[in-house]
């Protein structure tokens, strides 16, 4: 792989789309995809075993610190691994502050780590930076994770002063970016230490690849702790995927910018529609994060948007199986657009109010979806 100058000052999408020095021994536009488990020692490019790392992994991770702009990557088997890595790097009992409205299932699986006493877990608002700075333990918390915009009501966090709050304090801050995809925003830009991603989603696109991903802003201490737990823990996609994965980011900044384009125009198409009590859309005014969500994501507000149905839990779980463009399906960030009634999938922990239907928007032609959700609604 070739780091020169020039590669170093491309724009996402063409990093993206085409990384100069992806196959140096043929000349291949693609990335060669190698399968191997194990590597001959001594054999010139340093690879020893699968699970520490492999040539199709180093591609995949190299794509993903140049889009971030971070000083390395990592792949993981899924998003949940990648995140779960960054926990287990903290010290014993370590204090961390996890958001409100976050990824449901994280915050149960960290809030379960805190149960067994590996971790003090601490819930702070993630719209609420004077709330944040109350909650931080100066010299005690170690880490303070966010989630931006945040499922399942999209709430935006301000990465630049909760990283000035979070450093301040001695603490290191960690983002997940799944929805904002590196096209809308670069965490580490605005002082973040870590970003994680649920690569499943946005950074492949297509819905056939579970894998995670972290960025680092620096190669320091807890970013080898973090790979050490990847390594000895083996949370490490397979090769096809992480092929696949490096294919589906080559079409990222396209499909980030006609979901984002599309959901915009739901969002304000379903904010004037009689059935409808509320649009959650970042890039609506009307968003309580809109101005946040305005300084720090660029070119676009992304392909999420919950919306609340006039008539409660049973006619949002009516309009979703009504649907037939949109597919009833949980996950997000495909080229297909997936339609969700949160309520019954978070359970009674979470923020999430009864009658909220959460969008995936994908790539479809906007007329088609508005006329599909039309129909569902009536
Ligand atoms: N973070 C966010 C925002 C997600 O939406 C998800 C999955 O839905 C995850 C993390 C977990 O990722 P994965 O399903 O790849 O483990």
């Amino acid at each position: 792989m070739t780091s020169d100058n020039m590669a170093e000052k491309l724009k996402a999408a063409s990093i993206a789309a085409n990384m100069p020095g992806l196959d140096d021994a043929h000349g291949g536009v693609v990335p060669p995809w190698q399968p191997a488990t194990t590597f001959e020692r001594g054999a010139g490019a340093g690879f020893s075993y699968l699970r520490d790392a492999s040539p199709v992994f180093s591609a995949a991770e190299d794509i993903l610190a140049r889009l971030e702009g971070g000083a390395d990557a990592l792949l993981f088997a899924s998003g949940m691994a990648a995140a779960d890595a960054v926990f287990r790097a903290l010290p014993k009992g370590a204090h961390v502050l996890v958001p409100n409205v976050m990824y449901w299932a994280l915050r149960a699986w960290i809030e379960a780590h805190h149960d067994e006493g590996a971790l003090e877990v601490q819930r702070y608002p993630g719209d609420d930076m004077t709330a944040l700075e109350k909650a931080l333990r100066p010299g005690a918390t170690a880490l303070v994770w966010v989630e931006t915009p945040a499922n399942p009501l999209w709430t935006v966090t301000d990465i630049a002063r909760a990283a000035d709050l979070a450093h301040t304090a001695g603490a290191k801050l960690a983002v997940d970016s799944t929805v904002a995809t590196p096209i809308l925003t670069r965490p580490l830009e605005y002082g973040a230490d870590i970003v994680m991603h649920s690569a499943t989603k946005y950074l492949n696109g297509h819905s056939d690849v579970l894998a995670g991903a972290l960025v680092s802003a620096e190669n320091g201490g807890f970013w080898q702790a973090i790979r050490r737990v990847r390594t000895m823990g083996g949370a490490v996609p397979g090769s096809f995927e992480a092929w696949l994965l490096i294919r589906g980011m080559r079409t990222l900044a396209v499909r980030v910018a006609r979901a984002s384009e599309n959901a915009m125009a739901l969002a304000r198409w379903l904010e004037g529609h009689d059935s409808v009590h509320q649009v959650l859309y970042p890039g609506l005014e009307s968003h309580p994060g809109h101005d946040i969500a305005a300084k720090q994501m660029r070119g676009g507000f992304g392909g999420m948007l919950s919306f609340r149905v006039k008539g409660g839990f049973d006619k949002a779980a009516a309009v979703a199986r009504a649907t037939r463009l949109i597919r009833e399906a949980t996950s997000l960030g495909g080229v297909e657009s997936l339609i969700e009634h949160r309520a019954p999938v978070e359970g009674p922990e979470s923020p999430c109010p009864d009658d909220l239907l959460r969008l995936s928007v994908g790539i479809e032609d906007v007329g088609d979806l508005k006329a599909d959700l039309e129909r569902a609604l009536a």
